[in-house]
């Protein structure tokens, strides 16, 4: 995530084409090590160009320096490109498989002509690598199963796919002898909606040797391969083909270690210019007096010999620069440093004010449990209410209700109330929103509801004009109380429909609509931007998980994050009223 790191990466390339092409070893040991001390360097590389300094570190030689300085100001490296000239684009490409070195790469390329993993995977599954010089069974087994691996790693994972692997081995982190604190870093300690990599990070009790806890982990039940295991960082893959990089600090640089591997990178450039400024140094090890920082002894790998202003906590390096501390949802550079320093951060939502679910299946349609598992089930989460919304007629394959059906379960829904104390059971309906913006039922039907999310399900790549029409009609409806799942996007799956946000929250917010966040994954619908543009434009945002089963009420945690991403506070979210202010709610638009 960092400069120094695309550098390494930069550097290491160049040292493989160097191989590939054939040329003298010298050169691409030494852009090796150039890479190997990039990666484990803490120094600020900019900072060393802009100050002239570079020259003074061993081992950058003046043709590197040349690579790193150009690199810094452009972006790219013209000695990279006249060094990859002659070899193909998918020849590189074949450095991304694990298990597959330059050499091999070479090889396959100069003696089969193999120029891409595509032709690889071909060749190896007709049998073609077969009495290759130097590639026996075991090494093609090999590069199979690297394949597939990079093919599972490649790609970004869900966020709750991602916890669900990271938080057991956080907690076995947490447990090793040697480690006094655990945490979880990256995008997935901000909840954003996809993860590429799991960062974890730890601090290692005074006097015990990092090392050791890197081996552990690579030891761990969930680890199918170690990619790499320095002093203080170990990267893994799980069998999930998730990847995990730990990285070990000393306690006492736990808060700016963490402050940094959270991110964004876009967060942390911010700080840092605000750091700049100020006369101050901030990096993983803490924040410095710069005059004294550079003075300091620095050695790769270890924390700076001065002592830092702050590093302990991620609040005390806030409080030195001026902020309060920033909760790591809002890192994404959107206006949280001059709101934390105008003293106007939101109080963020929390899981625990939210009292009731507002959208959820049963048997009736879709679902896997009956009314009163579900009302059971909403109680003992301490909720104090929840809407029962199963699918109209419309969504044949959800099982959809006919008006018939669905005032019969009307009445189920008011029977099972009465069993469940403590809890008011609303009967509603997700109503489909037609092509053309006409509900799925009646008025005189939807009047027997006591709860109705409208929801866009089927017509779902139609131009701006005609959806924004589409989803106004249905606010327009005095017994439309949320829009559900607004856009109908599916992450990695569908764009979902190309709303006009702006008419649309204006409708909503004037008629006493809201709109929904939709917690199940892969929907997150409205998404964060979304949901903060609609709250700041008035409009009420309902947080429902669309559970199908009992168990996808937990679904409750992600919609959370979503709006805490979106900066809400517990008063723009219809599910922190209480049950008296919903009633209200809804009453007034009827
Ligand atoms: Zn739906
Ligand atoms: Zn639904």
């Amino acid at each position: 995530m960092s400069l120094n790191n695309d550098l390494s990466n930069l550097f290491a390339t160049m040292a493989a084409i160097l191989e590939i092409k054939g040329e003298p070893v010298f050169k691409a040991i030494a852009f090796t090590k150039v890479s190997r001390w990039l990666k484990d360097s803490t120094l600020d590389l900019a900072d060393l160009v802009a100050t002239g300094k570079l020259a003074d570190v061993e081992g950058i030689g003046p043709s590197s320096r040349r690579i790193i300085e150009e690199f810094i100001r452009t972006g790219s490296s013209s000695d990279f490109q006249e060094l990859s000239k002659g070899v193909p684009a998918g020849v590189i490409g074949m450095l991304d498989i694990p298990s597959l070195g330059p050499k091999t790469i070479s090889l396959l390329w100069k003696s089969r002509n193999i120029t891409s993993v595509d032709e690889l995977k071909s060749a190896i599954e007709k049998g073609e690598l077969a009495g290759l010089k130097g590639i026996g069974e075991k090494k093609i087994a090999a590069i199979k199963e690297g394949i597939e691996l990079r093919a599972k790693a490649g790609g970004r994972v869900g966020l709750p796919a991602a916890l669900a692997a990271a938080l057991p081995i956080l907690e076995e982190l947490g447990a090793l002898p040697n480690v006094v604190e655990a945490k979880i870093a990256g995008s997935l300690r901000r909840f954003r909606e996809t993860i590429g990599d799991v960062d974890l990070l730890c601090a290692a009790k005074p006097g015990a040797d990092p090392q050791s806890i890197g081996r552990a982990v690579a030891a761990f039940p969930q680890v199918q391969k170690v990619l790499a295991q320095g002093v203080t960082k170990t990267s893994i893959v799980t069998f999930d083909g998730l990847q995990v990089d730990l990285r070990i600090v000393p306690p006492a640089n736990f808060g700016a270690a963490l402050l940094y591997f959270t991110g964004s990178k876009e967060h942390g450039v911010r700080l840092r210019s605000r750091a700049i400024d100020q006369g101050m140094t901030l990096n993983e090890w803490g924040i410095y007096r710069t005059s004294e920082y550079d003075k300091s002894a620095k050695k790769t790998g270890e924390a700076p010999s001065v002592k830092p202003l702050a590093s302990r906590t991620e609040a005390d390096v806030y409080k030195v620069l001026g902020l309060p501390y920033i909760e790591p949802e809002l890192r994404e550079d959107r206006g949280e440093i001059d709101a934390a320093a105008a003293g106007k951060l939101p109080k963020l939502v929390e899981l625990a004010e939210i009292r009731g679910d507002l959208h959820c299946h049963t048997t009736a349609s879709d679902g896997a449990n009956s009314i009163l598992e579900m009302a059971q089930a909403a109680r003992e989460k301490g909720y104090q209410f929840l809407a029962i919304t199963d699918h109209s007629k419309s969504s044949v394959i959800a099982n959809g209700l006919t008006a018939e059906r669905l005032l019969a379960h009307v009445k189920a829904i008011h029977k099972a109330a009465e069993q469940v104390k403590g809890l008011t059971l609303l009967a509603g309906c997700e109503v489909d929103i037609l092509a053309d913006g006409h509900l799925d039922f009646e008025a005189e039907v939807l009047a027997e509801l006591d709860w109705v999310v409208a929801s866009p399900h089927v017509a779902l790549r139609q131009d701006r004009p005609k959806a924004t029409d589409r989803i106004l009609r249905a606010i327009e409806s005095r017994y439309v109380n949320v829009i559900g799942h607004p856009t109908g996007r599916m992450i990695d799956q569908r764009e979902g429909l190309p709303l006009d946000f702006a008419r649309i929250f204006r409708a909503a917010a004037g008629s006493g609509t809201a709109l929904e966040i939709n917690g199940s994954y892969p929907r997150f619908d409205l998404n964060d931007v979304a949901a903060r543009s609609a709250a700041e434009a008035g409009v009420m945002i309902a947080v429902d998980t669309d559970a199908h089963s009992v168990g996808g009420l937990e679904q409750m945690m992600f919609g959370v994050e979503v709006a805490r991403r979106a900066w809400l506070t517990s008063g723009q979210i219809v599910n922190c009223m209480t049950p008296a202010r919903l009633t209200q709610f809804i009453s007034r638009k009827r």
